[in-house]
């Protein structure tokens, strides 16, 4: 007889897990305060997508589509992409969550880089399986580096392209170089969670390499330039074999009927998406040039936020300026536990909070320590 415990105990490693930080939200004390430490954007969501939302409220009483056929449909359709190929996801977390749970199990490997999204680590970890942290080379993720790190344990392998909270971005012949090297029962899931952002000739979210491979998954999110993080609404565009895995396992009703009816609508307006982007790509080259002016490192971002590096100097550190920041409500992204102790990640906000921030951190830099 195995032996008796007092109490409930959840599997070998789940108490092993950080539970997720998000981003903060108050600063207490200071009247008008700006969140810009989750990577929401600052235009909110597009009208048609809050009239949709509003209409939702209707028919409270009835059970969402578990299909979310609507959204599918129109996601495929922007994207030119075949709906039988697309799962959505109550935000990208969940997919992620699930794409673990099919495809991990106790003593597999998944291989993660040392600056990408905590999501992964977690999930990696709740579905059994061991998480190998491989080192990124200036603030990038290094294929070299990921290769060098699989073994016959190795099962999946993340990446955030563009990453979060680098910015930074891995060109499309890197991925597939990535890929070619890869063993072919490898699943490589590239995170795009900010793809609609970049302005890069050599990036691609993932989508020619998902159709023509087995192995490769790419999640995307309506939580960023899409303003619809409160909905949660994720997406994932994956092969035949592991869209009818994974659908084995998600809930059946997984997405509400607000969320895929103002998700469809979101998508459905690509013209507030390019405005959207328009005004980001506008003030991230302006935020660069100007927090790099006053005297602080700016890696260099294709996202809509910027990972700001502060001098090692006494008073002058990442907290230091947090605290100032915070005090005169500009809230950003302490970093730490991605390996950042003395950075901190702004998402670009309105027009009054980056001019606030930029004013703000010249005083902080030039100030007497
Ligand atoms: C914000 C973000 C997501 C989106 O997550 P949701 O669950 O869709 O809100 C996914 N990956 C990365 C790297 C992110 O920064």
């Amino acid at each position: 007889m195995s032996e008796e415990k007092s109490k409930p105990v959840p599997r070998p490693g789940i108490l092993d897990i950080a539970a997720y930080v998000p981003g903060k939200e108050h600063a207490p004390g200071v009247a008008r305060v700006y969140k810009l430490s989750s990577n929401e954007t600052p235009l909110g969501a597009s009208p048609k997508a809050i009239e949709a939302f509003r209409e939702a409220v209707g028919n409270l009483e009835r059970y969402p589509d578990g299909q979310a056929i609507e959204l599918r449909e129109s996601i495929a359709a922007v994207h030119g992409l075949n709906p039988a190929n697309i799962m959505c996801g109550n935000g990208s977390d969940e997919l992620l969550g699930l794409l673990c749970h099919v495809y991990l199990g106790t003593g597999d490997e998944a291989i993660i880089t040392e600056h990408g999204f905590l999501v992964y680590k977690i999930q990696i970890m709740g579905a059994g399986a061991t998480p190998v942290v491989v080192k990124e080379k200036d603030e990038t993720v290094d294929v070299d580096a990921i290769l060098a790190a699989v073994t016959p344990k190795t099962k999946m392998v993340f990446i955030a392209n563009p990453g979060n909270p680098t910015g930074t971005y891995v060109p499309v012949c890197e991925i597939r170089r990535l890929h070619a090297s890869l063993p072919k029962n490898v699943v490589l899931v590239l995170d795009a969670a900010y793809a609609e952002y970049v302005r890069r000739n050599d990036y691609e979210a993932g989508i020619e390499i998902v159709s023509s491979n087995p192995n490769v998954v790419m999640t995307r999110t309506f939580s960023k330039v899409y303003g619809l993080a409160a909905l949660r609404v994720g997406w994932m565009y994956a092969p035949a074999d592991i869209i009818d895995a994974v659908n084995r396992v998600r809930g059946p009703f997984n997405m509400n009927s607000a969320a895929i009816s103002a998700g469809a609508a979101a998508i459905r307006d690509q013209a507030f998406v390019q405005e959207a982007v328009a005004f980001n790509q506008m003030w991230i080259e302006k935020m660069t040039v100007a927090l790099e002016a006053v005297g602080l490192k700016v890696t260099p971002s294709v996202t809509n936020f910027v990972l700001i590096h502060f001098p090692d100097v006494d008073g002058k550190r990442a907290p230091e300026a947090d605290a100032f920041l915070t005090s005169r409500g500009y809230i950003l992204r302490a970093v730490k536990g991605y390996g950042f102790a003395n950075a901190l990640r702004m998402s670009i906000g309105p027009d009054e909070a980056n001019r606030g921030v930029i004013e703000a951190l010249s005083e902080f830099v030039g100030r007497k320590s």
